[in-house]
């Protein structure tokens, strides 16, 4: 691990858009949140203040969802064809790639992620998944029905299955990718003629602010997309609990997750989608492409600072090169420069927010106390910012906290093991089914042990390779239904079954 040095600045249009008084998008206007509170957002790399950002709470949500509502039931968007909302999609997927630069210089200073990464990656997913969505709009068909009615024998019937939108979603983002996330939210909601009311991360909220600036530029009529900034106790909880929302997704941590469901279930009942955490097991049978193996080891924990909640944070290796692929994955962390994101040198940023640094270093101290061994890293980075060090842990006992709860950080924990045939038990030996990851020469092999990872995602000779049209999500306590791909516009709407008597 290198710490590089202090980076450029960004832009003159993003500072200018960055330094803004950032207000909340209610039914088609920007507004300071009703309680006239702000709140502070830190840039993570130097711990300085980035923004102001409006404070919403229960009161804006609930000018948000009335609004959500007016719009989903009266005026422009109940009334565009399938065709025109395609269309409006495609036209923010444009806007979005005309502006990858200052998206990534967003993401970069809020998140604290790497521009070249944002730029690459996180931008280019979302334009790309909202073409995918806009695509779907045309092509959300019923089925027609061949029914008996025992009970009218001498009856004769059409009947056909309608799919309309669910309703007004409420939709709660994680800071892990802020604008990636977004578009994974209102993308099938979008498509499907749903109405929304977005709650972004109090952490990083700027990224979905300038796409709501887009959005309006886009033309979408006021009140199909409203953005409230705000804390989850406040502004999330009432959007959970609020008695008008038709639907409520969310991603976030399993914790946060089971509130949602309770929120839910004690207002109305609303549907409810989850994408929870993860403790993903990464395998590398001893037939492997080490060439290839060691390299994915590492970028399954490191990419986005494991702040990803497919990290492959267990990394199981065959004890005949046990030495060899944690050695090798050590030297990769070795060389990567940590420092700020905006860095076109930086490989690593900080953790988005003190808390989040704390709580890696603090799983970090409970393995290290128990007896586990850092073979790289181990600690904060001595440094301004929220940095930890890239991290493999060895010699780790399977009820320790780092191999039972997600970190959401740059740190692995690398168990070795004897008996191939065994190995599936182990990696599925957890709460949590979100990814899982297997390396081997042996394609037939691979596929075998994918059937039996007990994971919505499963990753033969690579990991993570996300596309708008593969569904995500979990097993387990990972979550309930998937994002993108088609399986995501099944869970915006709901099914009519309409029958007529000829
Ligand atoms: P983390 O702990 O990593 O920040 P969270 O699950 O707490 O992840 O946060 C994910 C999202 O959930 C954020 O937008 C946050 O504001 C929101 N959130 C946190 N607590 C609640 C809650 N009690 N109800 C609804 N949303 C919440």
């Amino acid at each position: 691990m290198i710490l590089t040095a202090e980076a450029p600045a960004a832009r003159k249009e993003t500072m200018a858009f960055i330094d803004q008084q950032h207000q909340l998008l209610i039914d088609g206007q920007w507004q300071p949140a009703a309680s006239g509170k702000t709140f502070e957002v830190k840039n993570p790399a130097n711990e300085q203040t980035l923004a102001q950002v409006a404070e919403g709470d229960r009161a804006d949500i609930d000018l948000a969802v009335k609004a959500a509502r007016r719009a989903f039931e009266s005026g422009p968007w109940p009334q565009m064809t399938p065709s025109q909302r395609g269309q409006l999609i495609w036209k923010l997927a444009d806007m979005l790639e005309q502006n990858v630069e200052e998206f990534a210089e967003i993401e970069s200073l809020d998140n604290g992620k790497p521009k070249v990464v944002a730029a690459a990656a996180d931008i280019p997913l979302a334009v790309d998944l909202f073409r995918y969505m806009a695509g779907w709009t045309t092509k959300l068909e019923g089925n027609t029905l061949p029914i008996s009615v025992p009970y009218l024998p001498d009856a004769e019937f059409h009947s056909f299955t309608l799919r309309e939108p669910v309703g007004v979603v409420g939709q709660i983002i994680p800071w892990n990718f802020p604008l990636l996330m977004a578009a994974w939210k209102l993308g099938p909601a979008l498509a499907t003629g749903c109405t929304v009311v977005l709650k972004v991360a109090e952490e990083t909220p700027l990224s979905a602010l300038r796409l709501g600036h887009l959005i309006q530029e886009a033309g979408f009529p006021p009140g199909v997309v409203n953005i409230v900034t705000g804390f989850g106790e406040t502004a999330g909880a009432a959007l959970a609990a609020h008695p008008d929302v038709d639907k409520v997704a969310f991603t976030g941590s399993t914790e946060v997750g089971k509130l949602i469901v309770k929120a839910a279930g004690e207002s109305n009942l609303k549907k409810v989608t989850l994408e929870l955490g993860g403790k993903s097991p990464n395998i590398v049978l001893p037939d492997a492409d080490l060439s290839a193996a060691i390299p994915g080891a590492a970028n399954a924990i490191f990419f986005n600072h494991g702040q990803c909640c497919c990290a492959g944070s267990r990394l199981f290796v065959h004890q005949s090169q046990f030495d060899e692929v944690v050695e090798g994955v050590a030297e990769q962390a070795r060389q990567i420069n940590l420092g700020p994101g905006m860095d076109p040198q930086c490989g690593m940023g900080p953790m988005v927010s003190q808390i989040q640094q704390e709580r890696v270093c603090g799983y970090m101290d409970a393995g290290l106390n128990a007896g586990a061994q850092a073979v790289v890293g181990g600690k904060r980075a001595d440094r301004d910012g929220y940095f930890v060090e890239p991290t493999i842990l060895v010699n780790t006992q399977p009820e320790m906290s780092v191999i039972q709860e997600e970190i959401f950080g740059p740190v692995v924990a690398a168990v070795p093991f004897d008996d191939p045939e065994q190995i599936v038990a182990e990696a599925n030996d957890s709460i949590y089914g979100l990814a899982a990851a297997v390396w081997t020469r042996d394609i037939s092999r691979g596929h075998k042990i994918a059937k039996r990872l007990r994971a919505g995602n499963v990753w033969v000779n690579c990991y993570n390779i996300f596309d708008a049209a593969l569904p995500f999500g979990g097993y387990k306590q990972s979550g309930w239904g998937r994002e993108m791909g088609h399986a995501a516009l099944d869970l915006y709407t709901e099914t009519k079954a309409v029958t007529v008597q000829l």
